[in-house]
């Protein structure tokens, strides 16, 4: 059984971004931003921008927190984005999420001047990877795809199970194994018996927030199992899959923590890179 290392999939993608944008640095005089845009005090978007921040500093990017307070207006939160939208420092927009409920978050979202949108979340970047244009791709299916390319893993001809049909994770996911020739069931809350489902799939993906909902039997010897799910269990970060009882039957899993959510925020500085060289060759 191989362990898919989210850390070491995490560095490798780190030290080719600082490398890049290193080089825009010093060849282009372009200093390069991210801008993390919170609404309110909602503890884990907070501590995630802070973690996002830290991230991107990590590899040479400037990130600027953004800090709305919670009762701010639509009309508000609109004149920021433009002005981001605007700043030609700035490379890359992140909003944190769920904006409050009196905020209308896709008229947010839309906003986004979509060559700056860095996780993939204006209509007009689904549109894109939902009809094979290059565009901007939401970031947590994107590591998951980081995690197989980093191993080698195929998807072409494989029976892929996607469990879980969220638009930021689920459906995204579906998206990106089809256009890797993989053959796509996607399941959800109202599928009958996901275990004979699950028991045909070449690679499962698990995106639904339950921990232990993926179990052993459940897999068929050999298969690849990607853990996409984060769930707190008695003060502990646990998965999806139940990790130790699958551990017995795939050929390549994920852990939790360390492995799709080590990658996720550095697909967002990945986007950020790949948005200065879509307006500029130097990389
Ligand atoms: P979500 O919007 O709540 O979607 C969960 C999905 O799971 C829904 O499609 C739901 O089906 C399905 N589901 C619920 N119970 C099920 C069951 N018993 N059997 C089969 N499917 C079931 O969640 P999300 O935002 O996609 O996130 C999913 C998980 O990934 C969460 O644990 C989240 O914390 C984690 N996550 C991790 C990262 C990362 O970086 N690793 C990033 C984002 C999210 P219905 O559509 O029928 O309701």
């Amino acid at each position: 059984m191989q362990l898919l290392n989210g850390k070491d999939v995490a560095a490798f993608h780190g030290k080719r971004i600082a490398r890049q944008i290193q080089v825009v640095r010093e060849k282009k005089g372009i200093d390069p931003e991210l801008a993390i845009v919170v609404v309110g005090d909602d503890a884990p978007s907070v501590m995630y921008a802070a973690s996002m921040k830290r991230t991107a500093e990590s590899v040479g990017l400037n990130a600027r927190i953004c800090q709305e307070k919670e009762g701010v207006g639509e009309d508000e939160l609109l004149l920021l984005i433009d002005r981001l939208n605007e700043d030609p420092a700035v490379f890359g927009i992140l909003l944190m999420m769920p904006l409050p409920k009196s905020i209308d978050s896709q008229r947010i979202i839309n906003r986004i001047d979509s060559s700056k949108d860095v996780d993939g979340l204006t209509d007009a970047n689904i549109a894109n990877l939902y009809t094979g244009r290059e565009g901007f791709v939401p970031c947590t299916p994107q590591a998951v795809m980081a995690i197989l390319d980093y191993y080698h893993i195929s998807l072409s001809g494989k029976e892929v199970v996607i469990i879980g049909r969220s638009h930021v994770v689920g459906k995204p996911l579906a998206q990106l194994c089809l256009s890797r020739n993989a053959t796509v069931t996607v399941c959800h809350s109202r599928t009958n018996d996901l275990k004979a489902v699950c028991q045909r799939a070449d690679v499962i993906m698990a995106a639904v927030g339950k921990a232990g909902l993926v179990t052993g039997d459940m897999i068929k010897p050999g298969a690849v199992v990607i853990d996409v799910g984060i769930n707190r269990v008695n003060g502990k970060t646990v998965g999806d899959v139940a990790f130790e009882d699958a551990a017995l039957r795939a050929g390549a899993i994920t852990p939790v923590p360390g492995g799709v959510g080590a990658v996720t925020t550095m697909m967002i500085l990945e986007n950020v890179v790949c948005g200065i060289a879509r307006t500029d060759t130097i990389l």
